[in-house]
């Protein structure tokens, strides 16, 4: 191609030698086409430099900077705002509550509002950054674009005249017409660039007219940062205005409280001054504290010391004391028990002089079903300033009647009870009690000694009496009651707890209890040769409650009613016993006791002449008149006595010997009625009981098994003061006398049951 153009160089000369004229007129022409291009065309570089420069984003960019930079003053400015008001915030936390707390949460309130604000503003405005930038950039690619264009054009404008150049010179060169032709081209191709430059210039004209909108937006957003930059201004001044109000706010509080930080510290200088001047009044007692202080320490290390000797002295004077107050109580003891000895000694007197047969009256009253008319008067009075005489009216003269005490017919089963109640606790510690309840049928025997469910009689409250007494005794002594019922009907003994195997529903009891009703019992001299009688048969039954006596006491009178259609009609011809034996021993001395006590409801003392009875009614008559007899006999014996004394005459006084003799106690109730139709048996009652009054037994010994007891209130009378009032008997399973040998063998009448049974539901 070079070899060729080479060769094209060196023929076109010559050619253009040849069309010189030609040539240069032609060269001439393009030549001054060409110039008339070129300063167009450095006419539009010139212009695309100046289009440039004003687009350049030099202005923008910098305002953008400042915007920037303002906005990071303001935020300094905002900052540094908020560390004033977190100051002043902190200087005013002292007055809560206050109006300037109250005007500086309002403030604060007013800034928050502000900030929220000026947010708001910020955010905008990085929006409006965010858009100018996106808007430079548009604008950035749109010029690279231009130029690339420009650059193209040029380009193709550099390349157009040279070649055309060259064709025209090879035209000429190698031919004219051709010459012609490279014109015509070249013409065109410059009509061709001309054409282009109208494109560019339209082009330039499309990039004026983008220019002018970008300038249009760029006022626009000029306007807009205008706007932002006054509403910042605004926010800015707000934002003083509120710095200034509460930079005013601040100062005000702060002189408040300085004021009254002044005026405490006026009055704290006050109190300083006081609080001096004490301080100065209370050196001197300072000083006198100091050294009672001194004096305190000194006692304090001295005390141990002396607190021990004084724990020791005490100590020695406590044992001192103790041990005078030990010789003291054993003193007090000794003489106690000597007092106790001596008022034993004084009873046991007492009672040999009242005499061991007590004998009371009971009047009863005159009742409904004693009817009315003279038969039925009053023939009783009393003597209101002595209860123990009672005069009795007959065939007009008044006989009167001494015995230890009378009750009157007001007198309730309480009254007869605390009579009696002396005695009956006397056989727990021992002793063999008997009472006894005489008088006429109908005179209130059976009411005084059973009385009614309601109003129990003597046998109810005593055994009730004795579990008081147990239940007191059981942490000293364990007590067992038992209990028997017999009855004696025409001189023959019987069990009244004894049934028909058929009647008993408890199937232990049959064992115990199952027994003819109607067997006689015989009172026997114990097999051990002891000489001491027993009842072999006679049912013990142990009770515990008052539940277990009404069971006996049933039994007991349903037994009784077995042949007799009226209870009263047997009961008045019969002798009824109610016998409690009460054994203990002594839990810490061993010593045994045991005490009898006999409650009998005598059979009516009536006369047998005055009814005219005849027969088995005779036959009864003459064993109730009998045994009562004997029963007076013996009495009588034991007062004059007598070697013998007649207890084997009768059932009665043989059974009870025990309880009649020497070392007993008996209480006789003589039971009258106070009518005029009664009069005789009344008399014939108490002469009776006038008889038996004035025996004297001997005097009372407990019954103790083991005669070497500890416990002081049961211990026995000497056997030398004894023996010197001449009543004594020591009755233990040692040595016994020959009257104490009798006494036991006679409790052993009762007791010959090997272990007594508890009782259970009968
Ligand atoms: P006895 O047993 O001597 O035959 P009772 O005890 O059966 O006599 O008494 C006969 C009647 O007299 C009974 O109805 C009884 O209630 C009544 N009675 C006896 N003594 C009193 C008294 N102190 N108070 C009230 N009524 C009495
Ligand atoms: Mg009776």
């Amino acid at each position: 191609m070079i070899s060729c153009l080479q060769q094209d160089n060196v023929r076109l000369p010559e050619e253009l030698n040849t069309t010189e004229p030609q040539r240069q007129a032609l060269g001439s022409t393009l030549q001054s086409q060409l110039e008339g291009v070129e300063p167009k065309l450095s006419d539009q570089a010139q212009e695309l430099n100046r289009l440039c420069s004003e687009l350049g984003t030099t202005d923008l960019e910098k305002h953008l900077e400042i915007l920037v930079l303002e906005n990071d003053r303001l935020k300094q400015e905002l900052n540094g705002c908020q560390l004033q008001l977190q100051q002043l915030r902190l200087s005013l936390s002292g007055c809560t509550g206050c109006q300037h707390s109250k005007e500086n949460a309002q403030l604060r309130e007013q800034t928050t509002d502000l900030q929220l604000e000026l947010g708001e503003k910020t955010q905008l405005l990085a929006k409006l950054q965010q858009h100018l930038q996106d808007v430079l950039q548009d604008k950035t690619e749109r010029e690279e674009r231009l130029n690339k264009r420009i650059r193209d054009c040029h380009l193709a404008l550099a390349k157009q005249p040279t070649s055309s150049v060259k064709y025209i010179t090879k035209k000429v060169e190698v031919e004219s017409p051709r010459t012609k032709q490279d014109l015509e081209e070249t013409q065109g191709r410059n009509h061709y660039l001309q054409e282009q430059i109208v494109i560019q210039r339209r082009l330039l004209a499309e990039q004026e007219q983008q220019l002018q909108d970008s300038w249009r937006t760029s006022a626009q957003l000029q306007a807009q940062i205008m706007m932002y930059e006054a509403e910042l201004e605004r926010t800015r001044g707000e934002l003083l205005e509120a710095f200034q109000a509460m930079e005013d706010e601040k100062n005000q509080a702060i002189e408040e409280v300085f004021l009254q930080a002044r005026t405490e510290m006026k009055t704290v200088h006050e109190n300083l001054n006081g609080v001096r001047m004490n301080l100065l009044s209370i050196q001197p007692a300072l000083k006198t504290l100091t050294s009672d202080y001194n004096c305190l320490k000194n006692h304090a290390r001295d005390f141990p010391c002396l607190l021990q000797d004084a724990v020791n002295q005490t100590k020695r004077e406590i044992y001192q004391a103790v041990e005078e107050v030990q010789k003291t109580n054993q003193d007090l003891l000794r003489k106690y028990k000597r007092e106790m000895q001596l008022r034993k000694k004084c009873h046991n007197e007492l009672v040999r002089l009242r005499g061991n047969i007590r004998v009371l009256c009971r009047v009863r009253p005159v009742n409904q079903d004693d009817g009315t008319g003279l038969e039925t008067r009053n023939i009783i009075s009393f003597d209101s300033d002595d209860e123990s005489v009672l005069y009795v009216s007959h065939r007009g003269k008044i006989s009167m009647f001494e015995l230890d005490k009378v009750f009157q017919p007001h007198a309730v089963q309480t009254d007869i009870f605390q009579e009696v109640q002396a005695l009956i606790t006397s056989c727990i510690d021992g002793y063999n009690v008997c009472i006894f309840a005489y008088g006429q049928t109908g005179s209130g025997k059976t009411y005084t000694m059973e009385g009614s469910p309601e109003d129990p009689g003597i046998n109810q409250r005593a055994l009730r009496l004795l579990f008081g007494e147990v239940a007191e005794r059981s942490t000293d002594w364990d007590l067992t009651i038992t209990v028997s019922m017999a009855e004696i009907y025409n001189e023959t003994l019987r069990d009244l707890l004894g049934s028909d195997s058929q009647k008993i529903e408890d199937l232990t009891m049959r064992n115990l209890l199952a027994k003819d009703p109607n067997e006689k019992l015989e009172i026997k001299l114990s097999p051990d040769g002891s000489g001491q009688l027993y009842v072999p048969g006679l049912i013990q039954i142990r009770v515990q409650s008052v539940d277990d006596i009404n069971k006996v006491f049933e039994l007991g009178r349903v037994n009784r009613a077995t042949d007799f259609t009226n209870v009263n009609e047997r009961s008045s011809r019969s002798h009824a016993l109610l016998i409690v034996s009460v054994s203990g021993i002594n839990l810490t001395s061993g010593v045994r006791t045991t005490g009898k006590l006999n409650l009998v409801d005598l059979a009516g003392s009536e006369r047998v002449g005055k009814s005219g009875a005849e027969g088995p009614r005779l036959r009864e008559a003459q064993n109730i008149n009998k045994s009562l007899l004997a029963l007076g006999d013996v009495i009588c014996a034991l007062r004059s006595k007598q070697p013998y004394i007649p207890f084997r005459n009768s059932k009665l006084t043989y059974l009870l010997q025990d309880s009649l003799s020497g070392d007993s106690k008996t209480l006789m109730m003589v039971q009258v009625s106070p009518m005029e139709k009664n009069v005789n048996e009344t008399v014939c009652s108490l002469k009776f009981a006038q008889r038996v009054r004035s025996v004297e037994l001997g005097a009372v010994v407990r019954r103790a098994e083991n005669h070497y007891s500890s416990r002081q209130d049961y211990e026995l009378e000497s056997p030398s003061q004894a023996t010197q009032q001449g009543r004594f008997n020591i009755s233990h399973s040692g040595g016994k006398t020959t009257a104490g040998k009798r006494r036991l063998m006679a409790s052993g009448e009762v007791n010959h049951r090997q272990g007594s049974a508890a009782l259970p539901a009968l």
